[in-house]
């Protein structure tokens, strides 16, 4: 292989080992970060990431509190849940699990949470401060790739980034944060004309679709920096990305696996923002 893997487990342990050091140290001084989490109904996908993220939370030293509501659950009843949270002074970070039961007005859960304490960076408070670059919660999963691409000293300033997708969770902020790092941003979309032209100029290409495999060689310069959003199952039914990753290996100077690549960083920068949150709180106690 060409492309070096950029390893999205070894990574996100490394920064968890950080975050726990500095739980314990918060926990010396008498003080626990908590992070509750949401669950509404019974999808299988969604109750295996809750528990993962329950599971790295306490991994790290923190409260874990998860809430487990059923796909009945009235608008207000789920909202009344949030509002007990917000005022619980033992939880710091305060997750609803998505997507909601289609009765439930996803923007009205989001607006409910506290802004001090969505730690998934969704309230439109914190997606206004990342857009005019003041300090906030960032989205977890944009969040985690600009810390792979830190931490594997790739060079954004400068750099054309082409981002596809242009979701609010994952798209559109990551341009954003490229673009606050001094990379030259394209986006495209599923109205994109010619995704190629774009994608063939581009340094660092994100792939946030959700198509097994849609990007291949003919899609990516040579050497170029290659990151891969997308949770898909094959044909097979095996876990792949967006990108076709044994084409592309080869023309990448570097690559993220699926699965080992963003996936690990989106729960790791989940906990890194309650433990932000939690500090917050700590130094306005002192
Ligand atoms: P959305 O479905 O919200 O957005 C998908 C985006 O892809 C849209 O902007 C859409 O364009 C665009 N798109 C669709 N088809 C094409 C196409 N043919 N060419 C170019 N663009 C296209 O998805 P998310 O952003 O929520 O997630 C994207 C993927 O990332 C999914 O596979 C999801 O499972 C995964 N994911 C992984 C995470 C992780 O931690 N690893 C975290 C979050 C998501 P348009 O706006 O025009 O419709």
């Amino acid at each position: 292989m060409n492309g070096k893997l950029i390893d999205g487990r070894e990574i996100g342990k490394q920064i968890r080992e950080e975050i726990k050091e500095r739980v314990e140290g918060l926990k010396a001084k008498g003080y626990t970060p908590g992070l509750a989490v949401i669950i509404v109904g019974d999808d299988q996908a969604s109750h295996t990431y809750v528990k993962n993220k329950q599971k790295s939370s306490v991994e790290v030293g923190m409260k874990s509190e998860l809430i487990k509501l059923p796909a009945t659950v009235t608008e207000e009843e789920l909202l009344a849940e949030i509002d007990k949270l917000n005022h619980d002074d033992t939880i710091h970070g305060i997750l609803v699990q998505l997507p909601l039961p289609k009765h439930i007005d996803e923007n009205r859960v989001i607006l409910a949470i506290d802004a001090k304490k969505d730690v998934d960076g969704f309230h439109p408070e914190n997606v206004g401060k990342m857009m005019i670059g003041q300090p906030t919660f960032l989205p977890c999963t944009p969040y985690g790739i600009i810390k792979l691409l830190e931490r594997t000293n790739t060079p954004i300033q400068g750099k054309h980034a082409v981002v596809i997708g242009r979701s609010n969770i994952v798209g559109k902020p990551m341009g954003q944060l490229l673009l606050q790092r001094d990379a030259t941003v394209t986006y495209c979309h599923s109205r994109t004309a010619d995704l190629a032209k774009y994608t063939t100029q581009a340094d660092i290409v994100i792939v946030a679709v959700g198509r097994a495999k849609m990007i291949n060689e003919t899609h990516i310069k040579e050497g170029a920096v290659v990151i891969d959003v997308g949770m898909n199952r094959d044909e097979f039914g095996k876990l792949c990305g967006d990108v076709d990753f044994d084409r592309v290996k080869e023309k990448a100077s570097a690559i993220t696996p699926v699965p080992g690549g963003v996936g690990p960083m989106t729960i790791t920068m989940l906990l890194k923002n309650t433990l932000l949150s939690a500090e917050a709180v700590y130094a306005n106690q002192k």
